[in-house]
């Protein structure tokens, strides 16, 4: 580097290379320092970034599957960082998670989507809305008083209210998990468990769990059209799902052979490109209304 700032910088860019690639050390070149610039400004930004508003929430429809409405949305987050552009959560979530920032963006994105929602049921549309938690929100003891004032501030039913979480976030601490779940649950919130299919939760432990909703992973319902085996396991967990009485959601749909699928398995919502990408609150409100004013394709045909 010409300077101190420059030299320390190219070591930390090395670092992380190295523990990329888990070696023990590595030269620094120009070509590592795209991807490790980007992770360094991401985190120096992060902070800055809650304080100023440049996250943005996009919300993507989830349709029941008989008679095609729209029952509620997932709220995801993007941030419009203002040198990268549009960076998705893929890339920041696991950065805030290390670093210890993810609380305050989760509690930014209840309240602003726990705020759209109400807004969406003021105005004649009575939708439900889905936020994502992340492992160490489900550690956080603070948690259930959090959303229940949230829920409050915005007098919104806790009922319209879903939190997604995963199966290993449920599997690095089970006790807990079930302890702050438990909590959540007494509010009257609903609890998907995401990305259903990928974990290794067993079925001890999800039975043990206050869930109301299943949401089968995009990897299987993707190839459902082509895929034997992806059949069978989506129709079993179709099945499972309402044996355990919970809502079953495919994620991912983006056709209507799948749709159709679905359906024949007796799957409860869908969500996916095939109804709508995730856009501003108020683009999405714009598709809501067109999908709610066509009828039903089902039927229709
Ligand atoms: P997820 O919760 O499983 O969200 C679904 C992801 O699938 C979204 O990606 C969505 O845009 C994408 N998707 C939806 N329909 C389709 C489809 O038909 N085809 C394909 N190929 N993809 C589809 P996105 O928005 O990039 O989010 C990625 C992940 O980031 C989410 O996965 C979730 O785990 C995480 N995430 C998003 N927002 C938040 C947040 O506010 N907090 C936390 N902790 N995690 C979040
Ligand atoms: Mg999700
Ligand atoms: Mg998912």
């Amino acid at each position: 580097g010409e300077d101190v700032h420059d030299t320390l910088r190219r070591a930390d860019v090395a670092m992380y290379s190295a523990k990329e690639h888990h070696s023990s050390y590595k030269l620094y070149e120009t070509a590592l320092d795209r991807y490790s610039l980007r992770r360094f400004t991401v985190l120096n930004d992060f902070r800055k970034a809650l304080e100023t508003e440049q996250f943005v929430i996009h919300y993507q429809p989830v349709v029941a599957i008989k008679g095609e409405q729209v029952r509620g949305a997932e709220a995801l987050v993007r941030w419009e960082h203002p040198e990268l552009g549009m960076v998705p959560p893929n890339d920041f979530i696991p950065i805030a998670e290390q670093s210890g920032l993810i609380g305050p963006l989760t509690h930014y994105v209840l309240e602003r989507a726990v705020a759209e929602c109400k807004r969406w049921r003021r105005e004649g549309r009575p939708l439900s809305v889905s936020v994502n938690l992340s492992v160490r929100d489900l550690l956080d003891l603070d948690l259930p008083g959090e959303v229940a004032s949230i829920l409050t501030a915005h007098h919104l039913a806790p009922e319209a209210l879903n939190l997604e979480i995963t199966e290993s976030m449920i599997m690095s601490d089970p006790d807990r998990a079930l302890d702050t779940v438990t909590r959540l649950r007494d509010l009257g919130v609903g609890i998907s468990v995401d990305d259903f299919g990928t974990g290794y939760s067993s079925l001890a432990n999800l039975k043990r769990l206050p869930i109301t909703e299943l949401k089968i992973d995009r990897s299987f319902i993707s190839s459902l059209p082509h895929d034997e085996s992806d059949e069978i396991i989506v129709g079993s967990t179709i099945n499972l799902g309402h044996d355990l009485q919970l809502n079953v959601v495919a994620e991912g749909v983006e056709d209507e052979i799948t749709l159709k699928r679905l359906e024949k398995l007796g799957c409860d919502l869908a969500q996916g490109y095939y109804f709508g990408r995730p856009l501003p609150s108020q683009e999405f409100v714009v598709m809501v209304d067109r999908l709610s004013a066509q009828p039903a394709r089902a039927e229709a045909s």
